[in-house]
């Protein structure tokens, strides 16, 4: 957090400085194009502050809260860096200790739930942009119109309701088809629990998927990860993807996904009809060839191989 010396150096809106976040994230706060630009020192007049500038776009909690805070007499202080978790605002160890103490031991139900994306077996991008959404803090209309008033908040793919998480993911009827076809096609567990999946609370229906077992969160996580990318299409390009594209898309990728984490983490709950393969050395006098190979697009491709013998010895490798 900064400390407020003479507010040259600090952003009045995107810095730190006052309350529990910067005052653009903050509930109430507006920011005016004409001052968006401005430091902490715009509203500092003669050692005192003067929020007759502001004081329409800031709620009056925060206005009380500028108004408690001690201002330097000494106009030519810096803006400083404050360790908030001290009261002195100087860092020390025994500060720091009692923060990494009390987050270790935060156990809420939330904080357990979070760490299981982490867990999934997936892309690494694909469990940031779950853990992204868990939070709500992806770039979705209804997010930029708070700060870009300019910005629709509505979907750009139904163009019926507000792009909101919950609508993006689940709701909105391009998503809703991609569920309803892997309900159909894919996921016929009977114990699965419809009512949660479909929460009111986005957050509560995300905490209910990855409560549920690995097969299910790495379809869940798949299908986040394919409607993201169907819904940056629509926006960025233009192009809607058909129902039947994005159910194809997202079943080349989970399918894809599966082959790829085959005996690490999947265990009991392995896709069917994927059965565990196990190397095995050729006989005596025999040699084995093994290959793999990858492409990315028709121009970039590669592949490879190795010639084994008895005992896992390598007799000569070849790559293309
Ligand atoms: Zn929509």
């Amino acid at each position: 957090m900064i400390g407020i010396g003479n507010g040259d150096s600090t952003s009045l809106w995107y810095h730190h400085w006052i309350g529990n976040q910067p005052l653009y994230n903050t509930e109430g706060v507006r920011i005016s194009d004409s001052k968006a630009h401005w430091f902490v020192s715009h509203i500092i007049r003669n050692g005192s502050w003067y929020l007759n500038d502001i004081q329409h776009l800031i709620p009056p909690h925060i206005k009380s809260l500028i108004l408690s805070y001690p201002l330097s007499s000494n106009s030519k202080e810096q803006d400083f860096i404050r360790w908030i978790y001290s009261k002195n605002g100087c860092f020390n160890i025994k500060s720091a200790y009692h923060l990494q103490f009390n987050n270790e031991h935060a156990t809420t139900s939330n904080n357990i739930a979070w760490q299981k994306i982490w867990r999934i077996m997936s892309p690494y991008k694909y469990k940031m942009l779950l853990w992204n959404s868990a939070h709500q803090i992806l770039p979705v209309a209804v997010n930029l119109n708070r700060f870009l008033p300019q910005i629709s908040p509505t979907c750009s793919r139904c163009h019926l309701h507000a792009e909101d998480h919950i609508h993006l993911f689940r709701d909105c009827p391009k998503s809703s088809i991609l569920w309803s076809y892997i309900f159909q096609r894919l996921w016929s567990a009977s114990k699965f629990n419809f009512n949660s999946f479909y929460n009111s609370d986005w957050t509560e229906s995300i905490i209910f998927n990855l409560n549920n077992s690995m097969k299910w969160k790495n379809i869940f996580i798949t299908a986040v990860w394919q409607i993201w990318l169907s819904r940056n299409r629509a926006v960025f390009y233009l192009k809607m993807k058909s129902a039947l594209s994005l159910y194809n898309a997202f079943y080349v990728d989970w399918s894809f996904a599966n082959i790829c984490s085959q005996g690490k983490e999947l265990g009991a709950n392995q896709v069917p009809g994927l059965t565990k393969k196990t190397w095995f050395p050729p006989k005596e006098g025999v040699m084995k060839l093994n290959v793999d190979g990858a492409w990315k697009s028709d121009a970039v491709s590669g592949g490879g191989g190795v010639f084994q013998k008895i005992h896992w010895f390598l007799v000569c490798g070849i790559l293309q």
